[in-house]
């Protein structure tokens, strides 16, 4: 099935008990059973819901995976994987994550007694130069979150197949429409649902989509026993948005492709990054492992701090805002808001510099857009 298909009709095709197109809102907490031991599938809305398993089933297929759960939030997927190792265990960690993953593992997860360390992971000979005898894990987002660098998801695979460690990879930029990493090799792809899966700005919450069905029921154990789960309302509205997600991420690419082309010719900017353009580093390997380059760039304006701040107060229709992929266009200052919690030495190291913009296209014409942008540059 296509993608645009499958954002339609995955995870669930009507209520046998009733006909309904769209899925009952299981506003409940328990169910009641016949006899001890005796129920429907359903004891405890923690365990499983009747609204949560179709939005499960719905990931899985949207990542070719066999299995999908998912969480109250992006960070509690995460939290999620991490739970499955033990003190001692090492991760490498790409060098360019989203600032609350970082602070997850370097703050939280790290007092466990579970080893750290972060590098580019861009090359061969950088992969395997990071690999301890203790690693088990590999984690990484592709494209990177805010530097939008892409790392090559079939090689790292091979490399950490070869030593017997998991990889896990952090869609939530491309979505499942634009990317699915376990057709390159990845164990474990995760996503951030509050973004583009959702995709109207109005959910916190996360996912996990596994192939192998011992670690799936490993993470399907702690999701009920750390319970950190989305309530039924939730999942009806995040079904609801998957059903559009197909059609949002071609606008979104086509707006994002549009305001790379004007950033990029405009003297106030001093660089624009995005993949989709030829002068990305990885543009190449964007043609080869994503089906588009999305809704995501980063730019520097030209000057300081002042510049930015300016720049940003001027905007009108890009709202000032953390997150991304919601239908209205986004945009933030990556040093000072997403990433503040990266050291500052480290963020500096990275190119998150105090002229350094992150900006989510939403689903606008991309004319309105620019001009937008136009005259709050002109206020520079
Ligand atoms: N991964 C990425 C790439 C993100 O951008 C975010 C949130 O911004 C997360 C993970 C965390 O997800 P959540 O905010 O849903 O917990």
């Amino acid at each position: 099935m296509k993608p645009e298909t499958l954002a339609v009709h995955a995870g669930f095709e009507f209520d046998p008990a009733t006909g309904a197109v769209m899925p009952p809102i299981y506003q409940v907490s328990t169910y009641a059973q016949s006899a001890p031991g005796q129920h429907q599938g359903y004891e405890y809305s923690r365990s499983d819901n009747p609204t949560r398993t179709p939005l499960q089933l719905a990931m899985a297929e949207l990542e070719h995976a066999k299995h999908g759960l998912v969480f109250s939030s992006g960070l509690a997927a995460i939290d999620a994987v991490t739970n499955t190792l033990k003190a001692g265990d090492h991760v490498l960690a790409g060098d360019d994550l989203y600032g609350g993953t970082f602070r997850l593992f370097s703050k939280v997860t790290a007092h466990r007694g579970i080893d750290f360390s972060y590098a580019p992971l861009y090359s061969e000979e950088a992969v395997r130069a990071a690999i301890k005898p203790n690693t088990k894990l590999i984690w990484f987002e592709s494209p990177t979150n805010p530097m939008l660098r892409l790392v090559d998801i079939a090689l790292v695979s091979r490399v950490a197949k070869e030593h017997g460690i998991l990889v896990g990879v952090d869609n939530t930029f491309m979505s499942p429409m634009l990317q699915n990493p376990l057709d390159l090799g990845a164990d474990i792809v995760m996503h951030s649902i509050t973004k583009y899966i959702n995709g109207h700005s109005d959910v916190v919450m996360g996912a996990l989509c596994v192939n192998d069905t011992t670690l799936y029921d490993r993470l399907k154990f702690l999701q009920n026993a750390v319970g950190g789960v989305p309530g039924p309302m939730d999942c009806f509205l995040v079904l609801r948005g998957i059903r559009t997600l197909a059609v949002r991420m071609k606008q979104h690419e086509r707006g994002a492709g549009a305001v790379a082309s004007f950033l990029s010719g405009h003297p106030k900017v001093e660089a624009t990054i995005y993949p989709g353009l030829l002068s990305h580093p990885d543009h190449a390997l964007a043609v080869k492992q994503q089906r588009g380059f999305g809704g995501m760039m980063s730019f520097y304006v030209r000057g300081d701090l002042a510049a930015s701040t300016r720049f940003l107060s001027e905007l009108k229709l890009f709202k000032l805002a953390e997150s991304l992929g919601g239908v209205e266009s986004l945009i933030e200052h990556p040093a000072i808001m997403t990433h503040a919690s990266v050291p500052a030495e480290q963020r500096l190291a990275l190119g998150i510099m105090d002229n350094f913009i992150r900006v989510s296209v939403g689903i606008e014409h991309e004319d309105d857009l620019i001009a937008d942008l136009e005259q709050a540059l002109a206020k520079v």
